[in-house]
């Protein structure tokens, strides 16, 4: 899950991170009432869950109210990278001496969160972690410790010269952490810190990522999700009891057990070609779960032929081909489906659907191979 860059920054103030005021503005209306009281140079700013922003032209500075209402007019209700506008935040604006990178993220080789920080802050930083990657310093934060105080000092005197800017900013990676253990993040980033002539420092952008297997024990980050469709279809299977999660190929599988999906996923790569889905539909043959996996499959437009993929263990393949007769017998699909049943009673199971007239076989190569064929016709 990822949040807006306005309920970043509330994060931020809460924790006592210096951000900018500002105010969230859904119509151009509301962007005139906000100026009303504001005579300063303020940022009128796209609120989407995607980046770049200021390049897109979702970020403008507007010296006067005019300025701001046009900007709001300009921004609200443009596409940037498929996400429509519908809110912006309007900021007072922060006078830029120089912007800085402040970054956290879960490192899994390291099997700790990593502090990133650079003085080449803003819009390019992608150009420079992939161009001069050693502009970008990197510190990997021991979990029984923390960020203690001399290192968050010494992490930040890479960045300034001045101790008493390196004191602030070393407070605020102290703070950016505690945020990220307190909210279960996996990515937070301050893009840009900035340095204003008089010496303050300010968090001008916030992004957050979140774990959604965390989300459970995140009530405040719940309360504020915004979903997309894709999203949406996940969290429904999750409730129907299946772990779905939408890819952007062409096959849809369907099969029992997460480490069976996997090597389901692979094997169609391997024959090249591409699953539009990982799908567990767990270890049950209720006929009712293979309706609600086939419905989500034919959901997706992309999916052209589906892969059905059961290892009997203690589900038996029988019974899976009964509730699979069922299901199709209520959705009645237009799409080609091959099933692939080994294991416990696969014979038997294998037997059933042959009334079907379905291609069945009995390894995973055969069905992957298949399915690859079906959705080219
Ligand atoms: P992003 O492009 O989505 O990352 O949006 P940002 O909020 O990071 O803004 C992009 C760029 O716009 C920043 O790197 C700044 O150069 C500029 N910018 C944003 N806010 C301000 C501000 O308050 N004052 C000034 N002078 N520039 C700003
Ligand atoms: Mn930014």
């Amino acid at each position: 899950m990822n949040i807006h860059e306005y309920q970043a920054r509330a994060i931020f103030k809460k924790y006592g991170i210096p951000v900018p005021n500002s105010v969230l503005c859904h119509t151009v209306e509301e962007v005139k009432e906000a100026m009303a009281s504001i005579d300063h140079l303020v940022v009128v700013k796209a609120q989407v869950l995607v980046g770049g922003r200021g390049k897109a032209g979702g970020v403008k500075l507007a010296k006067t109210k005019d300025e701001a209402v046009k900007a709001a007019e300009q921004i609200l209700g443009m596409d940037i990278k498929g996400f429509t506008v519908e809110k912006v935040l309007v900021a007072d604006a922060a006078d830029i001496a120089k912007e800085y990178y402040v970054g956290l993220v879960s490192d899994r080789n390291s099997k700790s969160v990593t502090l990133m920080v650079s003085a080449e802050g803003g819009v390019e930083i992608e150009e420079v972690a992939k161009n001069t990657p050693e502009l970008i310093y990197k510190f990997n934060i021991d979990p029984m410790t923390g960020l203690l105080d001399f290192q968050a000092r010494n992490i930040a005197l890479k960045l300034f010269k001045d101790v008493k800017l390196a004191r602030k900013a070393a407070d605020i990676f102290q703070k950016l952490y505690q945020i990220y253990l307190d909210t279960d993040s996996t990515l937070a980033e301050i893009n840009p810190l900035v340095v204003t002539p008089d010496n303050d420092i300010l968090a001008i952008d916030g992004k957050m990522n979140f774990d959604d297997n965390a989300l459970y024990r995140q009530p405040e980050l719940l309360a504020i999700r915004e979903v997309d469709e894709d999203e949406q279809k996940e969290i429904d299977a999750k409730e129907k009891g299946l772990s779905y999660i939408k890819l952007d190929g062409n096959i849809g599988c369907m099969v029992n057990g997460a480490g069976l999906a996997m090597a389901t996923m692979d094997m169609i790569k391997l024959y090249g070609g591409s699953p539009a889905n990982f799908l567990d539909i767990g270890g049950s043959s209720n006929p009712q779960k293979v309706v609600d996996a086939m419905n989500i499959l034919l959901s997706d437009k992309n999916v052209e032929a589906m892969m059905i993929n059961i290892f009997g263990g203690i589900t038996r393949c029988d019974d899976v081909a009964r509730g699979l007769i069922t299901a199709l017998d209520i959705i009645k699909p237009k799409i080609p489906i091959v099933v692939r049943l080994s294991g416990t009673n696969a014979a038997e199971g294998l037997a059933i659907l042959k009334a079907t007239g379905l291609p069945t076989v009995s390894t995973m190569s055969e069905a992957a191979q298949k399915a690859i064929e079906l959705s080219k016709k």
